[in-house]
């Protein structure tokens, strides 16, 4: 009976077993190398320096694109510091892309449409990164851009690139931000940028002034003509398209279409010289989505030809210099601790007639010319 017990003995069987146990003589390799504690340390403060960000970008690295995008959005000096540097290292490789505004009332079809137009784009060969600008996101959270849902075929596809509007802040800083991204994006090889915003505010203004063309979505036969866009959105567009026109809605749709030509042709004409078209589509059905982008393509053409576009794009350029300065100066000074204590009291000297805002003005100013 022993003899038979022995064996069927197993060591493993035996509770003095170690499983982990270390054979003598047999040498460990070495699991925690100088490279690993790099990576470690890295991922632990998630930055890297900046050469391999811009390394990332420039051979197409969305993972790494998005980190940058991150830090450019962030409000962090050390982000800011490394997201500046990257954006200077990739400029040299931007600029080589057609830039269009997207705008429309909530609920016109910017999504629907920017997902049709997308896909017609990327399947002929085109990169496109869509942005966003919505200063409002706080209030309209999820609602523009941030529901991927909403873009199921873009965000599947990889020569597009969504990336939603960095959070709330000002719409000065908001729009910087996408400035930003934009080179960003165009370094990464994305050669289509659309930049989507709702078209009820200011930052239609803030859009314009980083695109190279201007589209407005529009409903036909929505009761008030001009659907709350003001008829400052209405100027700047190169071409209004008249969505959902399908179903019952086709023939209002076409009725709608001669208004606005006949209503366009009251506005100024343009220094680019384009004269603005409106045009029907069903972004739903994918409808009239090609004659669209072929009047995009007619404007680079003609702007490429007569100089207008690099005219525009370095006219945008020096705004947002100016943009960036005046942001940076009100910031420096109305984050100032001794300004920011001054400020209250003449704010109240103003209010109650004690002081004329002209002085008050001039005294806080003078005080900051001091300070620094
Ligand atoms: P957004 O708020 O401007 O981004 O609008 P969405 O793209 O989310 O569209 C709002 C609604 O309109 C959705 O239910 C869409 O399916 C619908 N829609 C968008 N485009 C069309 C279209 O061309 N025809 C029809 N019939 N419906 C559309």
């Amino acid at each position: 009976m022993t003899e038979k017990k022995d064996l069927h003995h197993h060591v493993e069987n035996d509770p003095a077993f170690k499983g982990l146990a270390v054979n003598a003589g047999i040498e460990q390799p070495n699991v925690v190398n100088d490279d690993s504690i790099k990576r470690f340390l890295n991922k632990k403060r998630r930055l890297l320096p900046a050469e391999e960000y811009v390394k990332g970008i420039l051979e197409g690295n969305i993972t790494l694109l998005s980190k940058a995008v991150t830090l450019v959005e962030s409000s962090k000096r050390e982000h800011q510091q490394i997201a500046q540097e990257i954006i200077k290292e990739c400029l040299p490789y931007s600029g080589k892309s057609i830039r269009v505004g997207i705008t429309g009332v909530p609920g016109v079809g910017k999504s629907t449409f920017i997902e049709a137009m997308g896909s017609y784009i990327t399947s002929r060969g085109g990169k496109l990164a869509v942005l966003a600008i919505d200063p409002s996101s706080e209030r309209s959270k999820g609602s523009i851009l941030g529901d991927k849902t909403r873009m199921e075929e873009l965000s599947g596809d990889k020569n597009a690139y969504i990336r939603p509007s960095p959070s709330a802040g000002s719409l000065g800083g908001v729009a910087r931000k996408t400035r930003e991204t934009i080179i960003l994006c165009e370094a990464a090889g994305f050669d289509h940028i659309f930049i989507e915003t709702v078209g009820v505010g200011q930052s239609e203004t803030a859009v314009h002034s980083m695109t190279d063309f201007f589209l407005l979505l529009m409903l036909a036969g929505a009761g008030d003509e001009l659907q709350g866009i003001k008829r400052g959105i209405m100027e700047m567009a190169d071409l209004i398209a008249i969505n959902k026109a399908d179903g019952n809605n086709l023939e209002k749709a076409e009725i709608a279409k001669v208004q606005y030509r006949n209503a366009i042709h009251l506005f100024p004409s343009k220094d680019s010289e384009w004269a603005p078209q409106v045009l029907t589509c069903s972004a739903f059905n994918k409808i009239g989505i090609e004659a669209i982008w072929e009047q995009v393509e007619k404007y680079k053409k003609l702007t490429l030809d007569s100089g207008y576009f690099h005219q525009l794009r370095n006219s945008q350029a020096t705004y947002w210099m100016h943009e960036t300065i005046e942001e940076q100066l009100r910031r420096n000074f109305y984050d100032h601790p001794e300004i920011k204590e001054k400020l209250k009291v003449l704010e109240n000297y103003v209010r109650n007639d004690a002081m004329s805002s002209f002085v008050a003005a001039g005294e806080l100013l003078e005080m900051y010319s001091k300070l620094k």
